[in-house]
């Protein structure tokens, strides 16, 4: 078999909370990946969440990446980055691709809203009618017009294959957040395009996500990555491990003493009887 091209990746946490076992899993596949394909391991801060953000939580990071015997290659953080989303979200709108909605969570259920692959699919209820200009609003990917300019797609994961872009488990998701300058949708993508990044490894909850991601790369011409969705860290009752089921931080784990070599070593070990 040929030799994979030298991969750029990356790991990128939102310094919102400390990281734990599933993070720590993310970053050891972006960097394992990266190293042995002889490319380039980048660490990003996803930190334009504002009144969550919390500046301390980034140094934090760096320690326990190094704690796990990690290097990387640090790019600017989001904040730095705001009007690149600008940019993007002005483009958009000027094409129609993207249309403001004021609809609250409430009105969205109210609606009669179905859950999709990344909770509910937005009903549409915006797209015909003009928003209340004193109301505070979100921009929405009209998918429909999208599918119309882009066409059909293909988007390619390493170890599921070639997938076919479709936007119906989605809907016409958030590019522009009311309270931010960017949704995680249009942030990741452009930052990956700007970095670089040829492989793009996150967990499998992200999968359907990459449908969005590679519709935006061909509205906005950006390079398009692979994309590796690794297999997601159980907890023993088989649901997705969260800080709020009491896994314990990594920085604990570190500040306590643990070997965070040996923890990562065996977080691989982990990592390979998911066949992922
Ligand atoms: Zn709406």
């Amino acid at each position: 078999m040929a030799q994979p091209a030298p991969f750029v990746t990356r790991f990128a946490p939102s310094p919102n909370g400390s990281l734990h076992l599933g993070h720590a899993l993310s970053a050891i596949v972006a960097h394992d990946l990266a190293r042995t394909s002889g490319g380039r391991f980048l660490l990003r801060i996803e930190d334009i969440d504002g009144p969550r953000s919390r500046p301390e939580l980034a140094e934090e990071f760096r320690r326990d990446l190094a704690w796990l015997g990690l290097e990387w290659e640090e790019v600017p953080a989001q904040s730095t980055r705001l009007a690149s989303y600008a940019a993007a979200a002005e483009a958009l709108r000027a094409r129609g691709l993207i249309y403001p909605c004021t609809c609250t969570r409430k009105e969205i259920e109210a609606a009669g809203a179905v859950e999709g692959s990344d909770g509910l699919i937005y009903p549409g209820t915006c797209k015909h009618r003009p928003p209340d200009p004193a109301k505070p609003a979100a921009w929405r990917l009209d998918s429909a017009k999208a599918l119309a300019e882009t066409g059909p797609l293909i988007w390619d994961d390493a170890l599921a294959g070639p997938q076919a872009v479709d936007l119906s488990g989605n809907g016409d998701v958030v590019l522009v957040r009311k309270d931010l300058p960017a949704s995680y949708h249009l942030a990741v993508t452009l930052d990956d395009a700007a970095d670089g990044v040829t492989l793009v490894t996150r967990g499998a909850d992200l999968f359907a996500a990459s449908h969005v991601h590679c519709t935006l790369q061909a509205l906005l011409g950006l390079n398009v990555p692979r994309w590796h969705h690794h297999g997601l860290l159980l907890d023993p009752d088989g649901q997705k491990l969260a800080k709020r089921r009491g896994s314990p931080a990594l920085a604990e784990r570190r500040l306590a003493g643990e070997d965070g070599h040996k923890l990562a070593d065996a977080l691989r070990v982990q990592h390979l009887s998911l066949g992922t």
